[in-house]
């Protein structure tokens, strides 16, 4: 199928982005890397008046290092992202997770602005940034706020941005000695959206677990928190017995969709496997 016609506009300003989104307000859309918005036009499940192409915008595409943290550009593609010396040594995390985004290809267009933008639940990058405490930076006419992306995302391809905003940047405070960062995600097919995926970042000190933050990803409406297994192993060793605690505590943790690629009880079970398998390798030396 061929997409509904629409007006295309390639702005070369945010000022100028501002303008057509208050020009189009819900019949426009951004496009970036349109990995997955084209899918969408040409299939005709969305048929917006107009495209915004940000691609040309100056300054949305750089990685850098500041005060506040890294600074990864909206506009960045997951190629780049996965490539960065800087992204290696400040947030290895994401450098693990990157390669498990869809296939090269995809990886060379696709943003790190439309993949916090579309919060799909089983999206790598939306977990991690929970998973690492850091925020959203969205702007629009007249400043830009920064959103803390424990709460940026809401549901289901749904987030705090409201009509009017672009995102800009993602800002990954500063990893303090001591802290680790392990990803992994288990798939039917390399390249597949994840059936189940863990970010897990936290303190580790003689091999026991500290601070602990785990995200998971496929298993619920956004990315998952895993308060109460986070609790069981606090101060404890990954050991089979602490695996255990955790296991259970997941249950109530996780809210996994059954679908036509893996049932709720496959992903539940997944779930635990991929938390053992994390934690143990985040606490190897
Ligand atoms: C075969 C295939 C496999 C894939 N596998 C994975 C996978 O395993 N994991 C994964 O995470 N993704 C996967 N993707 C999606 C891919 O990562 C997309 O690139 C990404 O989700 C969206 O980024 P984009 O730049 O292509 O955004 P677009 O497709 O251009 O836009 C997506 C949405 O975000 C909005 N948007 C884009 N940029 C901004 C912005 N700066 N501010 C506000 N709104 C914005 C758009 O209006 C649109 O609604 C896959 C895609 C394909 C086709």
């Amino acid at each position: 199928m061929k997409p509904a016609p629409f007006a295309y506009h390639r702005p070369g300003s945010l000022a100028e982005a501002f303008d057509l989104l208050d020009r189009y307000g819900s019949d426009g859309r951004i496009l970036a890397g349109g990995q997955s918005l084209v899918p969408v036009l040409n299939m005709r499940l969305a048929t917006p008046t107009a495209l915004i192409d940000i691609n040309r915008l100056p300054g949305l595409d750089g990685i850098g290092l500041g005060p506040e943290g890294l600074v990864i550009g909206a506009l960045c593609r997951h190629a780049a992202v996965e490539g960065s010396p800087l992204v290696a040594r400040h947030a290895p995390l994401l450098a693990q997770a990157m390669p498990h985004v869809g296939h090269l290809a995809i990886r060379t267009r696709g943003t790190v602005g439309g993949s916090i933008a579309l919060a799909d639940p089983a999206a790598e990058l939306p977990a991690c940034l929970v998973a690492l405490d850091a925020t959203v930076r969205a702007s629009r006419r007249g400043g830009a706020r920064d959103i803390p992306a424990a709460r940026f995302f809401r549901g289901i391809y749904t987030t705090a941005l409201e009509p009017g905003e672009v995102v800009t940047a993602a800002v990954i405070p500063p990893i303090a000695p001591g802290w680790r960062s392990r990803f992994d995600e288990l798939v039917r097919r390399a390249g597949d959206y994840a059936l189940v995926g863990l970010a897990a970042h936290g303190r580790v000190a003689d091999g026991a677990l500290a601070e602990l933050r785990l995200v998971f990803t496929g298993v619920g409406p956004t990315p998952m928190r895993a308060a109460g297994a986070e609790a069981a192993l606090a101060g404890r060793r990954p050991d089979p017995q602490a695996l255990a605690a955790a296991g259970r505590a997941l249950d109530a943790d996780l809210d996994p969709p059954g679908d036509v690629h893996a049932s709720a009880a496959l992903r539940r079970h997944l779930a635990r496997v991929l938390l053992a398998r994390v934690l143990t390798r985040m606490t190897e030396n």
